[in-house]
């Protein structure tokens, strides 16, 4: 009954992120097709086994917009997270390869991402963590669920977030050290409706603030830990170094952004929009706007956006997704 390596068998190769790597495998016993998610834990036996005990909970997460659970394990020296495999990938992989996403399927995603942090908080008091497009996921029925959510804290603890070659979609607060709620969330959902409806990451250069009080940064950056305050300054050879090694690839943008210059743009600067003005209907801009507002105690929960007239508007839409998936 006990899910193990030795019966599973390698397909596909699906993705590498930051912290492992996913595989497409058979579970031989069964037939079942699943996804391997690999993460290397750089931690004692002891820390292993409480990350596994954590992730059990998965087991008991049941919503469509949640991608099913199979089993971990340890296989030395990383743990396997066994998942529900989506035969057409993440949303990131969708928009790279057919462009920007009809609006209608984003209100679509929209409402599929605020069920599922609706229930994953409602039933479990779970706070998702890591919402953007590489963690929507979607498959040929036409279904859209999230995974990758921080169910362990032993697991969140154990992976330090490295920035490079990526993006964020971390909330102003959070990058100012505040503890992440579900209107933390609702800030990553914002940024990556707007990635998907406009086809490129929201953060471009034309909006970059200047970069004159650039301050040391390490390259890694421990969860709960407060970002700015403990820089120390550099001399302007070892700036441009870091902002180097650091750089963003920020799609559609002529030149890469730090990521410091990234993460004190998302703190001082206005919120990204849906622009231009009139592309989109009003409904989606106003629902986006929401889950942007930079002060947390005013930016809505999950549950309240629900009832916002765009998600009205996903519910009763008929868009049919099922066949939109058969166009790629
Ligand atoms: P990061 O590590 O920064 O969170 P990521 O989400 O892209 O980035 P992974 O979670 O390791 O990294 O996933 C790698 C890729 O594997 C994803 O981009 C996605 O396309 C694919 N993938 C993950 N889970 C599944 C799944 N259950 N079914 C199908 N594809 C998946
Ligand atoms: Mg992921």
């Amino acid at each position: 009954e006990d899910l193990k390596n030795e019966d599973l068998k390698d397909i596909q190769e699906l993705g590498q992120g930051n912290g492992g790597s996913v595989k497409k495998v058979e579970h031989i016993p069964t037939g079942t097709i699943m996804a391997k998610k690999i993460v290397l834990i750089d931690a004692k036996p002891s820390v292993r086994k409480q990350i596994l005990r954590e992730l059990q909970i998965m087991h008991d997460c049941n919503s469509p917009y949640i991608i099913s659970f199979y089993g971990a394990f340890i296989s030395d020296p990383n743990i396997c997270i066994c998942m529900e495999y989506m035969d057409k990938g993440s949303l990131d992989g969708i928009y790279k390869k057919i462009g920007p996403i009809d609006i209608d399927v984003v209100g679509k995603v929209a409402l599929a991402v605020l069920e599922g942090l609706t229930y994953l908080y409602d039933v479990h008091r779970i706070i998702h963590r890591d919402i953007k497009p590489s963690n929507i996921l979607f498959n040929s029925k036409g279904q859209i669920k999230i995974c990758d959510f921080g169910v362990s804290g032993e697991l969140i603890n154990s992976i330090a977030d490295t920035f490079v070659g990526t993006s964020t979609y971390m909330s102003p607060e959070r990058i100012q050290g505040a503890q992440y709620t579900v209107k933390s969330d609702v800030w990553s959902l914002g940024v990556s409706l707007i990635e998907l409806a406009l086809g490129r990451f929201p953060f471009s250069e034309d909006q970059a603030s200047d970069d004159s009080d650039l301050e040391d940064l390490q390259g890694t950056l421990s969860p709960g830990k407060p970002m700015f305050g403990a820089g120390q300054r550099n001399s302007k050879e070892d700036k441009d170094r870091k902002r180097k090694s650091m750089g963003v690839s920020l799609q559609g943008g002529a030149r890469t952004m730090s990521i410091l210059e990234l993460l004190q743009h998302i703190v001082n600067e206005p919120a990204p929009r849906l622009l231009p003005e009139g592309r989109f209907p009003k409904a989606a801009e106003e629902f986006v706007d929401s889950c942007l507002l930079k002060d947390p105690e005013v930016r809505k929960a999950p549950k309240e956006l629900l009832v916002l007239p765009w998600m009205e508007h996903s519910r009763t839409c008929n868009f049919d997704l099922e066949a939109w998936a058969s166009t790629f």
